[in-house]
């Protein structure tokens, strides 16, 4: 084979395979269940602050504190205002805690399976990693998290499983490693998970991470945040400063802050997720389906007999996407996304017409 030529300069360039994000097909009539969005609209407050927006407060810059928002997030968790951090999305306050706090030779560590964006980061800031073996059903060890560590980051729920761990396991992971700071991702934490948040007060290594993404309806606006120790927040302010002080912009500091604001609508809106979640676990298992049980606005299913591939081709041939990942471990799993009643009940009748034409009836 013929050997590629390197040119001199890409000796010196930050090299680093990338995440891949889900696909966004964006088809008519398209039933899209592969990125874990939120299924209904953002609260009304959202479309009016949108409404009334006007195109020339654009020719200034945001606010870089973006005071307002922290403002309502502080009054909303019961924090100071020092204690919460606001990003582009929870993947930029989680990248910017990476690059802040994980800066020892010792490896960070986080489970073989878990959300895929960890390594991709740790790769391109060069952490060094471990990945411990969650058991065979997807559990944490705890005793693996009781080594020598550079950081320690967990997704709870978790991601792509579902899963739940409890805050006790979470806590004595937390007080085994006072010397090294641990990020809890509850990006799903929303919808059934049980928070981190009331450790926040009791450790000052602990950050808790969460996102507007899903519960919020808002993955287009991509906002995120971060709640921990006054002093761990300034950390990752210093950081932020020093690479892009104004992260959020206008609209999504408006509309965010109405997000929050409309307590009401966002529990009902979970609300529903969860009941349409608890319906589809239901007809998933007579289909013959297992899962763990999801805690989450998504499901992680595999059928009995027939392989994960064939599903994802035959449901994307009836523009159902959901999400299927390559790795060993769950090369035989799909993660499918909560959407509506309607949605939901247009994938079972896909995927039992599916599974009766495997079993030839
Ligand atoms: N953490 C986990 C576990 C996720 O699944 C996602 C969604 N891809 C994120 C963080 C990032 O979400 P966002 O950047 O939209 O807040």
């Amino acid at each position: 084979m013929e050997k590629e030529f390197v040119m001199n300069w890409e000796k010196n360039v930050r090299t680093v395979v990338p995440y891949v994000p889900g696909e966004q097909p964006n088809q008519p009539s398209m039933i899209k269940l592969n990125t874990n969005e939120c299924p209904y609209p953002p609260a009304p407050g959202v479309q009016k602050a949108m409404d009334d927006m006007e195109v020339d407060q654009l020719r200034l810059y945001p606010d870089p504190t973006a005071k307002e928002l922290v403002d309502v997030l502080a009054k909303y968790y019961e924090r100071d205002q020092d204690s919460i951090f606001v990003g582009v999305g929870s993947d930029d306050v989680l990248a910017m805690a990476f690059l802040t706090f994980f800066n020892s030779d010792k490896p960070i560590l986080f489970p073989d399976i878990t959300y895929s964006f960890y390594d991709v980061w740790a790769n391109l800031y060069r952490i060094p990693f471990e990945r411990p073996k969650l058991d065979d059903q997807f559990k944490i060890v705890v005793q693996d998290y009781k080594k020598e560590n550079g950081g320690i980051i967990l997704a709870n729920p978790n991601a792509p499983t579902g899963i739940n761990e409890s805050v006790e396991v979470l806590e004595e992971i937390i007080q085994s490693n006072p010397d090294v700071v641990v990020i809890i991702d509850e990006a799903y934490v929303d919808f059934g998970g049980e928070s981190c948040l009331p450790l926040v007060d009791k450790y000052d290594n602990l950050l808790v991470v969460q996102t507007f993404s899903k519960s919020r309806s808002l993955a287009g606006m991509r906002i995120g945040f971060a709640i921990g120790n006054p002093k761990l927040i300034q950390y990752l302010q210093d950081a932020k400063y020093s690479f892009n002080s104004y992260t959020l912009n206008t609209p999504t500091l408006k509309l965010g802050v109405e997000a929050v604001k409309d307590e009401e609508y966002f529990v009902t809106t979970v609300k529903k997720v969860i009941q349409t979640r608890e319906w589809s676990k239901q007809e998933l298992s007579k289909l013959g389906f297992s899962f763990p049980d999801s805690c989450t606005n998504f499901i992680f299913a595999r059928h009995e007999s027939i392989p994960a591939q064939e599903i994802l081709a035959k449901l994307r041939e009836k523009k159902i996407y959901v999400r299927h990942f390559k790795s060993e471990r769950i090369s035989e799993y799909l993660r499918i996304s909560i959407g509506t009643d309607e949605e939901m009940m247009q994938l079972m009748e896909a995927l039992k017409e599916i599974v009766k034409n495997d079993a030839g009836i």
